[in-house]
């Protein structure tokens, strides 16, 4: 059952949806409003049972509630999965139904792409509905996000280069780069022009050979990123790079990139404390895309996005402080301030 599933806290409303004509199946999770309405992304996968569905938006939704208060924006946690294949199984009909259902919800749950849909087919969706952010520029929205996430990432990088060296600088440094997408080869652009210098890799040979081309970077294989000399290591692939077998080839003093979920288990965050590198929380470092979108609702601003994605930076300068003033890994001193912030406007609800 959902309250003694797994991933279970202290989630506010779950709604099960089912449309029969199109076949959606999907679950809305909200875990929070204690700031705002819960934003986030609407993940479209063929899971294996209901269970899995269900453990994985509990837990996801419950991580947007930490990712909004760290980024000081006034939103909730919120996340939803549609139970199918995207390939095969998603149809304009099976969209419209989800923007019902999250119509229904009246604003308290604000969807966005995510894993398995596209800007396009929120399209489909806010045929249905308004509580869609994320659209394209042509329905009203501010399009990718990706460089804004890019932007975050340099900002933070900034603020972790001031708290370990003394000055937010980075021309000279070396950052080794994993993975050449959306965000990652944004972040190569912002480093080249600051002077930093590239060590890339990236599965596709292709986006290799351009980083080498445009920024004079140099590449190492896949495998072999983990270990390159470098100052920073700013991970923009995947999930659980920090682990076990990870941590022992780190020569760089700072990690810091976009890539969601980057510690393998909570206790990898100790163990690069241990080793005196500087871990910039994944969570609070890649909020730039979120806090582009969710602009979208009171009138999308550039000045304002970009002072509160430079924000990103002042908001790890306090963790970093706060790790070294208690004794902690980043990661929990990120989410203590972040809980702060939700206890002190729950005391002001009251
Ligand atoms: P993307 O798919 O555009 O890029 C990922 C890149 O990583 C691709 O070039 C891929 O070939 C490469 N890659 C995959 N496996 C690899 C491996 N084993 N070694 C090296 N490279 C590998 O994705 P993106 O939008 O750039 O996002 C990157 C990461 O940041 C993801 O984890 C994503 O969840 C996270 N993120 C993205 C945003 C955003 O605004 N796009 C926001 C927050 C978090």
């Amino acid at each position: 059952t959902v309250f003694s599933a797994g991933d279970f806290a202290d989630h506010e409303q779950v709604v099960f949806v089912a449309d029969e004509p199109s076949g959606l199946r999907a679950i809305i999770a909200i875990h929070d409003t204690t700031l705002g309405p819960a934003l986030g992304g609407c993940r479209m996968y063929p899971y294996a049972s209901e269970a899995e569905a269900l453990r994985d938006v509990l837990r996801l939704s419950r991580g947007m509630t930490f990712k909004a208060a760290a980024a000081n924006l006034d939103l909730g946690g919120g996340k939803a999965v549609i139970i199918g294949d995207p390939r095969t199984q998603k149809t304009p009909a099976l969209l419209q139904a989800m923007g019902i259902a999250v119509e229904r919800l009246g604003g308290r749950y604000i969807t966005a792409e995510d894993v398995g849909t596209t800007v396009e087919d929120f399209g489909e969706l806010h045929k249905k509905t308004k509580h869609v952010v994320g659209l394209p520029v042509e329905l009203g929205g501010t399009g990718d996000p990706s460089p804004t996430t890019a932007r975050g990432v340099y900002y933070g990088l900034l603020a972790a280069a001031r708290h370990r060296w003394g000055e937010d600088q980075l021309a000279g440094k070396t950052v080794a780069v994993q993975g050449l997408g959306n965000v990652g080869w944004h972040l190569c652009e912002l480093l080249h022009a600051a002077g930093a210098k590239l060590v890339v890799t990236d599965v596709d040979d292709k986006r290799v050979s351009r980083a080498v081309a445009a920024f004079g970077a140099t590449s190492v294989p896949p495998e072999e990123i983990y270990g390159a000399r470098a100052d920073i290591f700013a991970p923009c692939a995947m999930g659980a790079i920090l682990n076990d077998e990870t941590l022992p080839l780190f020569r760089v003093e700072i990690v810091g990139g976009a890539a969601n979920n980057q510690l393998a288990l909570d206790h990898h965050g100790e163990a690069l404390r241990a080793r005196g590198i500087l871990y910039a929380p994944d969570f609070v470092i890649n909020a730039g895309g979120m806090i582009r979108v969710a602009s979208e609702r009171e009138g999308f601003d550039e000045a304002l996005v970009d002072r509160n994605v430079k924000g990103i930076g002042d908001s790890l300068l306090a963790i970093f402080q706060r790790s070294e003033s208690e004794g902690i890994q980043t990661n929990a001193a990120a989410m203590l301030l972040a809980r702060e912030r939700l206890s002190s406007a729950a005391t002001h609800r009251l």
